[in-house]
């Protein structure tokens, strides 16, 4: 039976400002969420947004008065070995909020699983890889600090995927920036873009032409979340691969943009989806229409993380790897043990449930009072 539903804010400053077309970051709010079942059994998800308001329709804030006031006493009571009941029941009910449902299902599949004695991705379908591909994001929006950041990278064998964050200052600035991170880094490094729908179709067109021939590897969400006839017409136009990241809010954009044949590759993000199951339903529909994967990030801290990792793990074509770096932009970790980066890969935890384990003591210390 599921007994308790707790959630909490954690404020946890960034290694660097995060600077995106959006907001620029200097700290995160984790959205932590706690299910307690009778049995002693314990559940921990997660929801983060980025900028406060300025990504999405949910803040951190909304999110835990949301599960706090509306959605966790729908589930008091309900039987906890039964997760998909209980969020259908969410979903019957609550409209929206994405966010707070992500956090909600990712507490109780990972309740579920550690009952289970089963990592979550094998209750997710089964994991059919062990390790992901990781990019870094390049966003301190100056060149040379970005090239020596994306060196010490490569160094110490990190990443070898670079994202750059555009579409805050004029188109040809913005090329000039990443197309002389890209000469800095050549063949080393798979070098891509994220306009965070920044551009008019008109500025896209003359910056992606521009990215292309400089040997860009992807434009992430050139044009605005609701100008699906833009993005069908980039990606009809380009050979370089065209992702769409805002534009998909679950399912049924997946398959709004699929029948338009709008985008190359989705970036599935668990959060953005309304939760793990409704993300493996966009990766399934992307593959069915011959689109391909990425693994995406709202710089979830470790158990959000850890969440989408199970998510991905399942996947067996990931074409376009990972941006699961959240954990590494954060200065302070609520984890026991940190997830684990290796030779340019996060390792998918293989213990019970997320696999991971919350420090409660911390936690108690960093919870916003
Ligand atoms: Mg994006």
């Amino acid at each position: 039976m599921i007994q308790k539903i707790e959630t909490f804010l954690v404020d946890v400053p960034t290694i660097r400002p995060h600077k995106l077309s959006v907001a620029t970051m200097h700290t995160q709010t984790l959205v932590l969420v706690r299910v307690t079942c009778a049995d002693g059994i314990e559940g921990w998800g997660e929801a983060t947004t980025i900028g406060g308001l300025a990504y999405g329709e949910e803040s951190p804030e909304s999110i835990k008065t949301n599960i706090d006031a509306h959605i966790a006493p729908l589930l008091a009571g309900m039987d906890a070995t039964q997760p998909a009941r209980a969020m259908a029941r969410v979903r019957k009910t609550i409209q929206g909020n994405r966010f707070a449902k992500c956090a909600l299902e990712t507490a109780l599949l990972d309740a579920q699983a550690r009952r289970l004695a089963l990592p979550l991705s094998e209750l997710l379908g089964g994991r059919v890889r062990d390790a992901l591909p990781v990019a870094w994001t390049l966003a301190s929006g100056d060149t040379a600090r970005d090239i020596a950041e994306a060196e010490h990278m490569l160094d110490i064998r990190r990443h070898r995927i670079f994202k750059l964050k555009i579409g805050l200052r004029s188109v040809a600035d913005d090329v000039a920036h990443v197309l002389a991170i890209k000469r800095a880094l050549g063949e080393r490094a798979s070098v891509r873009v994220d306009v965070n729908q920044a551009w008019s179709e008109l500025e896209a067109v003359r910056g992606i032409a521009m990215l292309e021939a400089g040997g860009i590897d992807l434009v992430e969400q050139p044009v605005k979340a609701g100008n699906r006839a833009a993005l069908a017409r980039l990606k009809e136009r380009f050979d370089v691969a065209i992702m769409a990241d805002e534009a998909l809010h679950g399912p049924e954009d997946a398959m709004a943009l699929a029948r338009m044949d709008a985008a190359d590759v989705y970036a599935v993000k668990i959060t953005q989806s309304g939760g793990l199951t409704p993300a493996l339903e966009v990766a399934t529909v992307a593959r069915l229409a011959g689109i391909g994967l990425y693994g995406g990030t709202m710089l979830e801290g470790g158990i959000g993380t850890a969440a989408t990792a199970h998510v991905c793990a399942t996947f067996p074509e990931l074409a376009w790897d990972t941006e699961l770096f959240g954990p590494l932009l954060l200065t302070e970790e609520v984890l026991r043990e940190p997830l684990v980066y290796r030779d340019f890969m996060l390792q998918v935890p293989s213990g019970p449930g997320l696999g991971v384990d919350i420090d409660t003591e911390k936690l108690r210390r960093m919870q916003r009072k």
